[in-house]
């Protein structure tokens, strides 16, 4: 099957560009059932068979991935024409692609004109490999050890958006069709740039989509949504998503967490604690990880180790120490090797797992923290003078 991926010559090791499709078009990649259904009526479809379509399509694009309806086979050619003559099957633009010395791989996406987004493939994790995925570019969130932290929000993105990346993952990784069999992502973690519990609605449907076992079929058990602790929304995640949670800890007591996390200014730990026994489903099987970057001299003491423990008593968690990803002037060093495995000892001797997570990508700049895109905050009216432009010229390109 032909794949065609959208890339720019940035890099020049990209595959090559295929530009045939009219991106003024609106793209299927990324819909969610029932938008599906409704592009069928659109396209003439009787109501009553509008579901049966949709069904097909919703196979073609998430597990076949195709990106021309020609390969739609079960779909008629004159029903192929007409939805090919108001839709289309392309990706946001794959911008860049890099890849690791460890086989990272970091994505850059341009979702519209100046809006872009980073996503990360690493292998090696859990069964295969985890995607680490962005729901909004920027952060209005400014964690002080994290390099998104330093790009004011510029948006949300759309479920489509988010779908896309694992999208265009997968046609980078040449995965398609999903197969249970050796697969190469076969986890998706909410880790990538920005707050997902401040674009919940999007994110969930997301989740919808990416979970659905007609298509792409990564589990909710398999999908972990991280949030540095939005807590009315963190019961909420749970009744829409059914996904694991984590939780960006960093700090064991409000001063300091106040500084890292300042967000705890607003939900101090005592809520967030509370909050997260509430999460709907915990259980030993399926427990909370608590995120804690390693900051040497600010967090990485013993005494925070014991603390920390004391803390998660009666929550079925794990712990995951992060050492700190620098990013250029970052303010904090990473805590000493011997540190993390003294700290590490501590929380593991009281019962819990606690990995410490190997940096994954740092030559490309892909590790947990340092992603920031430059894309910058646009008034709306040279957005969409941009659009006009943008669209101008894909209708150049497809006539
Ligand atoms: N906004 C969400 C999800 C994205 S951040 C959140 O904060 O949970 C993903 C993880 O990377 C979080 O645990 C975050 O605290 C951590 N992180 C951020 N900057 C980091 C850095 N420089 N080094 C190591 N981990 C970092
Ligand atoms: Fe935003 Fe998470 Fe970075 Fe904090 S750690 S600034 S919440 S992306």
């Amino acid at each position: 099957m032909n794949h065609a991926l959208n890339i720019d010559a940035r890099n020049g090791n990209a595959p090559r560009i295929d530009e045939t499709t009219p991106r003024a078009l609106p793209s299927l990649a990324g819909m969610t059932r029932e938008e599906l259904r409704l592009v069928a009526i659109d396209c003439g479809v009787d109501e009553k068979k509008a579901k049966m379509r949709a069904d097909q399509l919703w196979r073609w694009i998430y597990h076949y991935g195709v990106t021309s309806f020609d390969e739609m086979t079960n779909i008629s050619k004159d029903l192929r024409a007409v939805i090919a003559e108001k839709y289309a099957l392309h990706r946001p633009k794959l911008i860049d692609r890099q890849v690791s010395v460890d086989g990272t791989r970091k994505y850059l996406i341009e979702l519209a004109p100046g809006v872009e987004c980073e996503t990360v493939f690493i292998p090696d994790v859990a069964r295969s490999g985890a995607l680490c995925v962005s729901s909004q570019v920027g952060c209005t969130l400014n964690c002080t050890f994290c390099h998104t932290g330093t790009q004011a929000l510029v948006r949300n993105l759309t479920a489509a958006e988010i779908v896309a990346q694992v999208m265009i993952a997968r046609d980078d990784l040449e995965e398609w069709p999903t197969s249970n069999e050796n697969r190469k992502i076969t986890n998706i973690v909410f880790m990538g740039m920005g707050e997902p519990l401040y674009n919940l609605d999007h994110v969930a449907t997301s989740i919808d989509i990416i979970s659905d076992g007609e298509g792409i079929a990564i589990s909710r058990r398999r999908t972990t949504v991280s949030t540095s602790g939005v807590v009315p929304k963190i019961k909420e995640l749970g009744e829409l998503t059914g996904t694991m949670l984590a939780i960006s800890l960093h700090a064991t007591n409000d001063p300091l967490r106040d500084e890292l996390v300042p967000l705890n200014k607003k939900y101090p730990l005592k809520a967030l604690m509370e909050a997260i026994r509430a999460y709907p489903g915990l259980s030993n099987s399926k427990r909370v990880t608590f995120e804690y970057v390693m900051l040497k001299g600010v967090n990485d003491s013993l005494a925070e180790a014991k603390a920390l423990v004391k803390l998660l008593k009666g929550i079925p968690a794990k712990i995951n120490l992060i050492p700190f990803n620098p990013w250029p002037n970052s303010p904090y060093e990473c805590s000493d090797w011997d540190q993390i495995e003294a700290f590490a000892d501590v929380v593991n001797k009281a019962g819990y797992a606690s990995p410490i997570r190997t940096p994954r990508g740092r030559d490309i700049f892909a590790a947990c923290g340092q992603l920031r895109s430059e894309s910058q905050k646009v008034k709306a009216s040279v957005l969409r003078k941009q659009r006009l432009e943008a669209e101008g010229q894909s209708n150049d390109a497809g006539s």
